[in-house]
């Protein structure tokens, strides 16, 4: 306990708050983290980067009817879309028949127009035919892109591509926990080719991918199966159940309370580093375990015997006693001394 306890205190000092004290004597024996796509190894901020128009729909139809549309979302998609059509002094059409279709996209009626907005299970879902534009789409997607296809009363209007940015240190801390022979996973909703081209940017070894909200649990679950004891990190809502399912549930601190509440750790500063601080943490913390445990035995496992076969003045029994506890005490102190940020922040 004296050992978790400074544990907590400098992990709290390096940013990573622990709420658990099993979750950082588990974390040291996890081999597979996995890694929310959005918010964790992005900054989920996303930025509109292409707008690509079909048939008879020009550029600025495209834009009005989705932005019409995604007035009604909250997705961070959403947002970025509605940023360039108030930039161009697009003015919204009024939305009737609003639907949000979770992982999918949505749809709504703008003045008499049916919109949709969304990927390619949304049109397969609605029978739209996107073929004039699928190369587009896939070309995109291998940018790394978000694309979301814009449907105008079931014809392909166009496609408008978002781009996330990766936060700074997402690269380096992902080499550095492959370096250590962790395997890192990415989830996310988004689709494969998206999902694939920003793992291998980030040099992310394993891509779970159109994996809807309800389904990370499973997916977590299925994982655990496979490879026992797995770490998860993420942000959102719909992360907060597969937080709870894995054996260390990490959140990261600028992300929803939700998330919070369901992690046994809470990184505050929300940078991917700061899983390996918990993870060197973890592992000092349980090599002070294991040196406190030997010096208790050694001071009451010489001195009980002796005592008891009458070697032993009373006087010095209770000396060892002490010091078995001050040595526990000052050897957890000595935690302080543990270098437990990683190699390449100094
Ligand atoms: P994530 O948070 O991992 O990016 P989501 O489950 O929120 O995943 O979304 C998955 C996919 O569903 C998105 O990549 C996008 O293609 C589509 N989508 C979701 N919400 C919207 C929206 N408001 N407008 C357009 N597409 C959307
Ligand atoms: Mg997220």
């Amino acid at each position: 306990p004296t050992a978790l306890m400074v544990g907590s205190g400098i992990g709290a000092e390096n940013g990573v708050l622990i709420r658990s004290g099993e979750a950082i004597q588990t974390m040291k024996d996890v081999h597979t983290i996995v890694f929310d796509k959005t918010g964790t190894i992005t900054k989920g901020r996303p930025e509109v980067t292409d707008i690509v128009k079909n048939g008879e729909f020009e550029e600025r139809d495209v834009l009005y009817f989705a932005a019409s549309v995604e007035h009604g979302s909250e997705h961070p998609l959403a947002q970025a879309i509605l940023e360039v059509a108030e930039k161009k002094r697009i003015k919204l059409g009024k939305v009737t028949n609003f639907e949000t279709s979770t992982g999918k996209g949505i749809i709504g009626k703008v003045v008499e127009k049916e919109v949709a907005v969304g990927n390619k299970k949304l049109m397969k879902e609605l029978n739209i035919d996107f073929t004039d534009l699928i190369k587009d789409v896939e070309r995109l997607e291998d940018e790394a892109k978000t694309a979301m296809m814009v449907a105008v009363d079931k014809k392909a209007a166009g496609i408008i591509a978002e781009a996330d940015t990766l936060k700074e240190d997402s690269i380096q801390a992902i080499n550095e926990l492959e370096r250590r022979g962790i395997k890192t996973v990415m989830i996310t909703g988004d689709n494969k080719r998206t999902g694939e081209a920003i793992a291998k940017k980030v040099g992310i070894s394993r891509v779970l991918a159109e994996v809807l909200p309800e389904d990370k649990v499973a997916e977590i679950k299925r994982l655990q199966d496979e490879v026992g004891l797995v770490a998860m990190v993420g942000d959102g809502i719909n992360d907060a159940p597969a937080l709870k399912q894995a054996n260390v549930g990490i959140a990261i601190g600028t992300g929803t309370d939700i998330a919070i509440e369901s992690s046994d750790i809470t990184l505050v500063r929300g940078d991917l580093s700061s899983v390996i601080v918990a993870l060197n943490l973890s592992q000092a913390v349980f090599r002070k375990i294991k040196q406190n445990y030997f010096w208790a035995w050694a001071y009451n496992g010489v001195a009980i015997p002796l005592a008891a076969i009458g070697l032993l003045h009373a006087m010095i029994g209770v000396a060892a006693m002490a010091l078995s506890s001050v040595t526990v005490i000052t050897n957890s102190l000595r935690l302080r001394k543990a270098k437990i940020k990683p190699k390449y922040l100094k």
